[in-house]
């Protein structure tokens, strides 16, 4: 491993021996070999070939933040694509590398009086995980002004797929089945809007946020999707399992789809959490809740 380390450091910064608590917004999981961050697509490509011709285990991060690693370290490189994170916006069109601040390009977005991405305003991921993610609230999510991704193949090779081949449904894309596709860039199509009444609506919804949400502690946003017709938040709440703890990790007591790292919660606490909510709710209403949030190193 300490080889291939030093070799990834020519393809852009490396840090070794990174706490994934620093890179995650539950602020849990162990520690990871090393972090690479490739200069350009040129170097991610040379990261990739050599990872993948020493078999060496290996992932894409974005903010972290729908995302709980266990508690053991992870022996394996973390690639991260801040450095492709420019963007530019051309008319109604924003086209944003994968490493950019989903919520930096939606409130710029809104200063450009363009109307289409304000919804994404409170969702702290990066362009990629947020495409991955298909992450969407208010009724609106990426796919509705996503017009196509730039990608890179497991063949190295860069790609441009269509909003229509990306498979969109709730919370999922043609990328979460496919994990050996990255995503580099993506275009969205937005519509003239007026900044001031923009500005208005992403200000009321980051108070709603506020007052609903426990922003204060760590976490990574909603755990279980809504089943169809019915919401996950409620029937753990009907359950009377908010305020539930496990270690330092509790099921919110101020919105019960939300688990949260009260001190220095481990990943296995959260874990307990999740699958016992699963149990509860499929032992009392027969329905089997799915985590949003992708386990990593279980
Ligand atoms: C307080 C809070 C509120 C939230 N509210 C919402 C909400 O309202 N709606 C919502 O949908 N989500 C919400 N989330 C969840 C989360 O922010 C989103 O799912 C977001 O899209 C995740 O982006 P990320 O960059 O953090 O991805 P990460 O968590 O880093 O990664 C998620 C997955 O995407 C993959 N991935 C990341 N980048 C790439 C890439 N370039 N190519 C291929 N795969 C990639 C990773 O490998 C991983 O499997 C919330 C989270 C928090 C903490």
């Amino acid at each position: 491993m300490k080889e291939i380390i030093n070799k990834l450091k020519n393809y852009g910064e490396v840090k070794e021996n990174v706490p994934l608590k620093k890179h995650t917004t539950y602020r849990v999981g162990g520690v990871a070999s090393a972090f690479v961050y490739p200069k350009d697509i040129d170097s991610l490509k040379k990261v990739l070939k050599l990872l993948k011709e020493n078999n060496i285990k290996h992932m894409i991060l974005g903010n972290g933040s729908n995302v709980l690693f266990s508690d053991d370290d992870y022996k394996g490189i973390i690639i991260k694509l801040d450095k492709l994170n420019n963007y530019e916006i051309k008319g109604t069109r924003l086209i944003a590398g994968a490493g950019a601040n989903m919520i930096s390009l939606a409130l710029d977005t809104v200063k450009h009086n363009l109307k289409g991405l304000e919804f994404i305003c409170g969702v702290p991921g990066l362009v990629g995980g947020c495409v991955y993610m298909n992450a969407g609230c208010y009724g609106s999510d990426i796919s509705n002004v996503l017009t196509e991704v730039k990608a890179l193949t497991p063949d190295l090779e860069v790609i441009t797929l269509k909003n229509k081949d990306l498979e969109f449904g709730y919370r999922t894309s043609f990328f979460k089945t496919h994990k050996d596709y990255i995503i580099l860039e993506a275009t969205f199509k937005l519509t003239k809007g007026k900044r001031e009444e923009l500005e208005a609506l992403v200000k009321e919804r980051k108070e709603k946020r506020l007052a609903s949400q426990p922003l204060e502690y760590p976490s990574a946003g909603s755990v279980f999707r809504n089943p169809p017709e019915n919401f996950s938040g409620k029937l753990i709440e009907d359950l009377g399992l908010k305020g539930l703890k496990k270690g330092e990790a509790e099921i919110s007591t101020k919105h019960a789809n939300f688990i949260v790292n009260k001190n220095n919660a481990c990943a296995s606490d959260i874990k307990y959490l999740i699958d016992y909510v699963k149990e509860e709710v499929k032992k009392n209403y027969d329905i089997d809740l799915i985590c949003e949030q992708e386990l990593i190193n279980f």
